[in-house]
């Protein structure tokens, strides 16, 4: 279904590699007894691999336009979207300045997985601490405010890439690709389940929906989130689609009842894994040959296969899980990984 024609893209810069593949997943789906389709965003690229960098289509595509020379973002200590900021604004020709959390600003954590990545893309490490984490906003705006006053432009990106701006990657990969793909398959009531960790993409996939009319379509929308609970993210997802109606009056109107949060499977907290879930990552590499991340995918994963072990209808006949990457963040847990190989 195409945007209305009152709805047009803003600017975007292509960076990701699109559109990703949909694959079956046989096995798994048969011991899950349903039909199961993974969306590869894994696949959006090598060193971006991952959902972030179809937000950075649209928000480095404005820093660019403003003439920014520099990006400042921030994230975990691991994060996804430091990584694909720092990888993308180099490609770009522009520096990143990242804010990444960590317990012990005076020892900072090793630099393997994202980290290395950041490094190697040549990015500014910040590091602050959780305390910090609080006033990150203020933080960025005192970094960007320093990098003024040595005649530099920057151009900020909130957590996760997760604002109105932002929410076009997903709301694009709706429209232009997901929609027209489950189109062309057999009917049948369908879920598509992806991990929440910031709301971003939640949104996204909520607007797209809503234009393409998927709840009419018998076509559901469940997002399992990794940190935080169901109520957090139905406001924050709520907020951002406001956000996005307030820049684009001609967006649907979001309500509360169209963003389902399957709660429950947050577990020992972000980034904190339990033995369970890291055995049932295992277990999807060695059944599909698919690798799922301990931080995002791993954790909905094992909550979506949790729930359909209570009702194997919960989701329908059919379900399809947007692999949303994370890959790196694979390598700073391999010590646990290991006891449950
Ligand atoms: C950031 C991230 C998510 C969550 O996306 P949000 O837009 O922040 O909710 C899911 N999976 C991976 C691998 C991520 O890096």
């Amino acid at each position: 279904m195409p945007l209305p024609s009152s709805l047009a893209y803003p600017d975007r810069v292509a960076l990701a590699r699109l559109p990703t593949p949909l694959d079956r997943m046989e096995r798994a789906g048969e011991r899950l007894g349903v039909e199961l389709l993974f969306k590869r965003d894994d696949m959006t690229g090598a060193e971006l691999s991952g959902n972030k960098v179809r937000k950075l289509e649209f928000l480095l595509a404005e820093a660019r336009d403003r003439g920014a020379d520099t990006v400042v973002t921030c994230g975990g200590q691991q994060s996804n979207h430091c990584r694909a900021t720092a990888l993308a604004s180099t490609r770009l020709g522009m520096r990143a300045h990242l804010l990444l959390r960590t317990a012990d600003p005076a020892h900072p954590p090793a630099p393997t997985g994202n980290i290395l990545l950041d490094r190697v893309a040549g990015a500014d490490v910040q590091w602050i601490t959780v305390a910090d984490w609080q006033r990150r906003n203020e933080l960025m705006a005192a970094a960007a405010e320093r990098l003024a006053g040595e005649g530099r432009r920057a151009y900020v990106i909130p957590e996760g890439g997760s604002n109105a701006l932002g929410s076009w990657g997903y709301l694009r990969a709706v429209v232009e690709e997901l929609d027209p793909a489950l189109a062309a398959l057999p009917s049948r009531p369908t879920t598509v389940v992806y991990a929440c960790g910031s709301g971003g993409t939640g949104a996204g996939l909520v607007l797209g929906a809503a234009l393409c009319r998927w709840r009419e379509r018998g076509i559901r929308l469940a997002g399992i989130n990794v940190c935080d609970d169901r109520d957090y993210f139905v406001r924050a997802i709520g907020r951002i689609c406001r956000d996005f109606r307030a820049a684009w009056p001609a967006a649907p109107a979001i309500a509360d009842d169209e963003i389902e949060i399957v709660d429950g499977h947050v577990g020992r907290g972000y980034a904190r894994s339990r033995p369970e879930e890291l055995a049932e990552l295992v277990a999807l590499g060695r059944s599909e040959g698919v690798v799922l991340d301990p931080v995002y995918t791993g954790k909905a994963w094992y909550g979506l296969v949790q729930e359909l072990a209570g009702d194997r209808a919960r989701f329908g006949e059919r379900v399809v899980f947007l692999h949303t990457g994370g890959l790196f963040g694979l390598f700073p847990a391999a010590d646990e990984i290991a006891q449950v190989l």
